[in-house]
């Protein structure tokens, strides 16, 4: 995929309810469908926008603290908050460098959209480049903050897109790790989000590493 079509998908799946892929407990690997069990149809696996999914995480999180009072608020929290006015607070300020003012009219789906469409006015592609780190970092942030998993930082340079590092958002805060990190079998580029999942991917990344060292 190109830079283009990379920041597509990402905003795609920040704002957009898209097809996801599942762990599939029977064969190893992923499975992007299902069976449906009354009409025995594959059903792709959809999955909310992920901008939707922290909003929920962080309403849902409030109310169940204002309205007990009973310390029963998820751990999550506070993380969801922060990361959602982060979050929002970036878009606005890229509404502003945009359209010279505040956007309160459009929802951060629809500023994302429009940061988005706006970054391929820059030939040089540097613009594209940048919202493309950025949201990539976001959705990162977004998954592993519903679905905490243990990664393993992988030392070695992004084939793809030549970064050795990338932040990613933990708690409250952005932090500096490297580009490439394992999950099982999938390793994921934090700087522009390109995947190689299964033995065979890995294995070749891996021999693409070992040559460039
Ligand atoms: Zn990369």
């Amino acid at each position: 995929m190109n830079t283009e079509q990379k920041l597509n998908q990402a905003v795609h799946e920040l704002t957009r309810s898209h097809v996801t892929t599942h762990d599939d407990l029977q064969g190893g690997g992923k499975r992007s469908f299902h069976t449906d069990p009354e009409s025995g149809a594959a059903v792709p696996f959809r999955e909310m926008p992920l901008f939707e999914q922290l909003r929920q995480e962080r309403v849902s999180s409030t109310r169940s603290s204002g309205a007990s009072g009973s310390g029963s608020r998820a751990p999550v929290a506070i993380p969801a908050l922060v990361l959602w006015n982060e979050i929002q607070e970036t878009l606005n300020t890229r509404m502003v460098q945009i359209d010279g003012k505040d956007r309160p009219d459009l929802s951060p789906e629809a500023k994302l959209q429009r940061w988005a469409a706006h970054t391929l006015q820059d030939p040089s592609g540097g613009l594209q480049q940048q919202c493309l780190r950025t949201i990539v970092g976001w959705a990162m942030a977004i998954q592993n903050l519903l679905h905490p998993v243990r990664k393993t930082e992988i030392l070695g340079t992004c084939p793809e897109c030549r970064e050795t590092h990338a932040w990613s958002w933990q708690e409250d805060e952005w932090i500096r790790n490297t580009a490439l990190a394992a999950v099982g079998l999938d390793v994921t580029c934090g700087a522009c989000g390109s995947q190689w999942c299964g033995a065979e991917a890995v294995t070749s990344l891996a021999v693409s590493l070992r040559d460039a060292a």
